[in-house]
């Protein structure tokens, strides 16, 4: 132990914390510990979509905690039947593998496509294209897939067979499949590498590439998912089908979960043995996010959230008008949006902090603003009027 013991730490340094210390949260609000209440549009990153705390959920939770917590894969879970059930239902799904994280779903999807191309399709592929500055989590394979210097910096030698192409890049599709390619794995809205959106005829072209040269179509929904966009899932916006897709962030409402979801033939690579998880999907997992999903798509929040995303992208869009010198790009899809600024994003989202409003970075210079799905116009307007007057006492200008 250091001499300064009253300053150490007992938690590893991997994050740079805010200077907050949150102890309660209910709807699209949360309080800190001295009481003082914020506007939380960062959702926990993109999780609590149905807002803080949802009813809902809590009971269906809190009721599943009276019966059994835990029994592991080894055992039919009925909530994870359920679960499954609703996701193959409502996506272009067969089947569901489920885990406890982004990367974990990842990691799953990246053994599978490998797993497919060698033991159902009996070729050599293993190479799997990812996009510069995609981000896939934070385990050894999903940072090697990850198409940023800055996330794999010292963790040499990186987990082979991944290539990173320019993303939105028509020219780059040229390059797409090599004789070992088995698959393509992308996000249709980079999240943390600065809430970019995939390019509509790219994203179509890219698709009907992977069809044609047999590779897998996979994409990592870990944050676009759930409603996120305006649709349940984001590549519902662009009228493609995968093969592959990974989920995680908002399917839990905070309770952790993530999953794997592909079509039956993909699935059928993963056969008794190889693949697993101990808590993947456990009673109180599953049913938090059956409760979750169930409430998303029986209580008319799709259809407010993509209604909100819109208003919310054109209040922005306003924002732009009235501060061009500032703000250089309004960004993203529904309610997954990024302010590019002329400047720090740290800077407005310091100030914002100061207005009782949360917001989150995606990269040095865009603002990302993760309303619940659940949010209202009136609370949009809040956090516009709080960022009107940032803007118009001015920004320190790049
Ligand atoms: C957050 C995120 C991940 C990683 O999820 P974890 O639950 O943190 O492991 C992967 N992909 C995308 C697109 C993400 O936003």
């Amino acid at each position: 132990m250091p001499e300064t013991v009253n300053q150490w730490n007992p938690i590893m340094g991997t994050y740079q914390r805010y200077p907050l210390t949150l102890v309660k949260g209910k709807g699209s609000y949360v309080w800190d510990d001295k009481g003082k209440k914020y506007l939380d549009f960062t959702s926990g990153i993109a999780t609590c979509n149905l807002g803080h705390v949802p009813d809902a959920v809590k009971k269906a939770v809190a009721s599943q905690l009276e019966d059994l917590w835990h029994c592991s894969n080894l055992y039919d879970i009925p909530a994870q039947q359920k679960l499954a059930g609703k996701i193959v239902e409502h996506s272009f799904g067969d089947q569901v593998f489920f885990c406890n994280s982004g990367a974990e779903a990842n990691e799953g999807a990246i053994k599978l496509a490998r797993r497919y191309a060698q033991k159902v399709k009996g070729t050599n592929a293993f190479e799997i294209v990812t996009f510069q500055k995609s981000f896939h989590g934070r385990t050894l394979a999903t940072l090697s897939a990850t198409g940023q210097a800055k996330i794999q910096d010292g963790f040499s030698p990186l987990v082979g067979g991944f290539r990173y192409l320019p993303y939105n890049d028509f020219e780059a599709l040229e390059h797409l499949v090599h004789s070992e390619t088995c698959a393509v794995l992308l996000e249709l809205v980079q999240g943390e590498g600065g809430v970019v959106s995939a390019d509509y005829e790219w994203l179509i072209n890219l698709s009907d590439l992977c069809k044609e040269k047999e590779i897998l179509f996979m994409v990592d929904e870990v944050q676009t998912g759930i409603g996120r966009t305006g649709k349940l899932f984001a590549y519902e916006n662009y009228g493609v089908e995968p093969d592959v897709m990974t989920i995680a962030k908002g399917l839990g409402s905070g309770i952790p979960i993530g999953a794997l979801v592909a079509k039956g033939h993909v699935a059928a690579a993963f056969e008794a043995g190889t693949h697993g998880s101990t808590f993947g999907g456990n009673p109180i997992a599953s049913t938090a996010g059956f409760e979750t999903l169930n409430y998303l798509l029986t209580k008319g929040v799709l259809e407010a959230a993509k209604g909100l995303g819109e208003y919310l992208g054109q209040r922005l869009w306003d924002l732009l008008r009235r501060f061009p010198k500032q703000i250089k790009e309004v960004r993203g899809l529904g309610l997954l949006r990024g302010l590019y600024i002329n400047g720090e994003a740290k800077d407005i989202i310091t100030k914002a902090r100061g207005k009782q409003v949360l917001l989150l970075p995606a990269g040095p210079d865009v603002v990302r603003i993760l309303p619940p799905l659940t949010a209202t116009v009136q609370e949009v307007d809040v956090l516009i009027g709080v960022l009107e007057e940032i803007l118009a006492e001015g920004v320190e200008l790049q």
